[in-house]
């Protein structure tokens, strides 16, 4: 999908803080981080959503998510990290290729304790 911003990091079309590359994922570092750790974990094919992947694609589902794993104990976040799939524009989707946020380094709790 050349239109694509996620498929143009994929080819490094444009530039990211890559922080994990396989054959089958990519993950790199939020533009904007919400937290002190924000990577976004992508599949190198083009999926819109969680839901398309894991319907379309469930051994790439399982690759996803041990890579999102794989940062958040290489970042040092010890087990303590927060996955999120925004799934459709009113919930906030606004690259429409699948991407798990990795969050962590931060009180995700509420309230805050
Ligand atoms: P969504 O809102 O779709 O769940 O998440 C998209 C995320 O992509 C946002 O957190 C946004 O900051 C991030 N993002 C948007 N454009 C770029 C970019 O060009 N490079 C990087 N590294 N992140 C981006
Ligand atoms: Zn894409």
């Amino acid at each position: 999908m050349s239109n694509c911003l996620f498929c143009r990091i994929v080819a490094g079309e444009i530039p990211a803080d890559v922080v994990l590359r396989t054959e089958d994922v990519v993950a790199f570092r939020d533009v904007n981080p919400q937290a002190p750790v924000h990577v976004l974990v992508i599949p190198v094919e083009h999926h819109a959503n969680i839901a398309e992947l894991s319907a379309q694609a469930p051994h790439l589902t399982s690759k996803l998510l041990d890579a999102a794993a794989a940062v958040a104990k290489s970042e040092g976040l010890d087990n303590q990290y927060r996955l999120v799939f925004n799934t459709g524009a009113d919930v906030g989707q606004s690259v429409f290729h699948v991407h798990a946020h990795v969050l962590g380094g931060r009180d995700f709790t509420w309230p805050p304790g």
